[in-house]
């Protein structure tokens, strides 16, 4: 098999789980993964040099929350009609291509779907891994478990039987549920719950069964595998909190609008609790003042010393695969964070929350997963704009800078 080495030199390497930059660097890539990284890196004989001067090299973003299933749609578009629905079948039977696309063009190498058709996904995850398809590389939480009035079943009308879904009826239910999920030979990343009572002036919603959802994380725990939780309030909050979930997604009005209570924030924070506030998709439907005033909670949690981890949520409306993430990532700045913090929550973070210590950073043994992006994202977070290459798996998979050369 042919596999040269690749060299990327004279680019600023942001080097490590920290992102800490390195002026004039050289990063070698073999066999799929980074093998030398630094100023004085050998570069091996045969190996095809890129040249990136003037640009920075990251390690490929990491979005902690997807929806691979979901057609796109554009901001003010309502879900897809019935003339639009063929090509939404053809685009979901071949995987997804423009999404796929969408994300590697906007250097996200890794994407997390929290809730999808669970065959369906696995079957895409396998091909995403072994090269069948040019994409990121996906972490896959399969289906989500709910109560039968919870969401999505009450809201967008999931059927109890329906392969995206999981609605069981006690807590022996689930720990099988989630058994089948976690063990065997291709087990999820991770297991994601619904536990949100809605927001009572539209339309309360059912939680999780207290028992059920116990069963439901000791059973994924059992396996080492973390469980995501979608909440709604601060009641839902303080359940899941007690049942010992790992991450918690999304930050709605409903919740901590009027502010933290001291206690559960301390709690997360203490227990490692992770946050990924999915600001681009409140951007986008909620209004602006609670958006912002939302932004201002994301910050206090990370004040507080709390890990928020960048998730676009795309495939919910107007949210768009890779576009989405980069302007979540401009979002979490807009709470407080440096950019070398969002871009932390948008690589390493996600990937050490996830266990997925084979990506996220640009260190010898990692994945080559990377970005070269023009200027320094370190000052101006607008660089990440500016995509020049993206390397998945070690092979270049998008290249910008010979098609400027080229036209020039
Ligand atoms: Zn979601």
């Amino acid at each position: 098999m042919k596999d040269h080495a690749i060299a990327l030199t004279g680019a600023t390497v942001l080097v490590g789980e920290d992102l800490e930059p390195h002026g004039d660097a050289v990063v070698v890539v073999g066999h799929g993964r980074v093998t030398a990284v630094g100023p004085g890196a050998p570069v091996p004989p045969r190996a095809r040099v890129l040249d990136l001067a003037g640009h920075t090299v990251l390690p490929g973003l990491v979005d902690a929350h997807v929806h691979l299933g979901a057609p796109e749609t554009g901001r003010g578009e309502g879900p897809p009609g019935p003339l639009a629905r063929a090509g939404a079948v053809a685009d979901w039977l071949r995987f997804q291509p423009r999404k796929r696309r969408g994300f590697l063009r906007h250097g996200v190498t890794t994407a997390c779907s929290l809730g999808d058709e669970n065959a369906w996904v696995h079957d895409f995850r396998r091909r995403a891994a072994d090269g069948t398809l040019t994409g990121p590389r996906l972490l896959i939480a399969g289906p989500l478990f709910t109560a039968p009035g919870g969401h999505p079943v009450a809201t967008v009308g999931a059927a109890p039987g329906d392969d995206w879904v999981r609605v069981p009826r006690g807590p022996d239910e689930a720990r099988a549920q989630v058994a089948a999920l976690v063990t065997g030979k291709d087990p999820v990343d991770l297991v994601k719950v619904v536990h949100d009572r809605g927001d009572p002036r539209r339309r309360s919603l059912e939680p999780l069964d207290p028992g059920v959802l116990a069963a439901i994380v000791d059973e994924a725990h059992l396996q080492d595998t973390p469980v995501a939780a979608h909440w709604g309030n601060l009641t839902d909050l303080e359940e899941l909190l007690e049942a010992g979930v790992d991450h918690l997604h999304h930050l709605e009005a409903r919740g901590p609008l009027d502010g933290w209570p001291q206690d559960l924030l301390s709690e997360a924070v203490r227990r490692g609790v992770t946050l990924t506030p999915t600001l681009a998709v409140t951007e986008a439907v909620g209004d602006p003042r609670t958006a912002a005033v939302l932004r201002e909670r994301a910050g206090e949690f990370a004040d507080a010393g709390g890990t928020l981890l960048a998730g676009s949520d795309a495939g919910m409306p107007s949210v768009r695969a890779g576009s989405g993430l980069l302007r979540e990532i401009e979002l979490l700045t807009a709470c407080g964070l440096a950019p070398r913090r969002a871009l932390v929550a948008a690589t390493s973070a996600p990937a050490r929350a996830l266990g997925a210590l084979h990506v996220g950073a640009v260190v010898p043994g990692r994945a080559a997963d990377l970005v070269a992006v023009r200027g320094d994202p370190l000052a101006d977070l607008g660089a990440l704009r500016r995509v020049g290459v993206v390397l998945r798996g070690g092979r270049v998979v998008v290249d910008r800078i010979r098609n400027r050369k080229r036209t020039r």
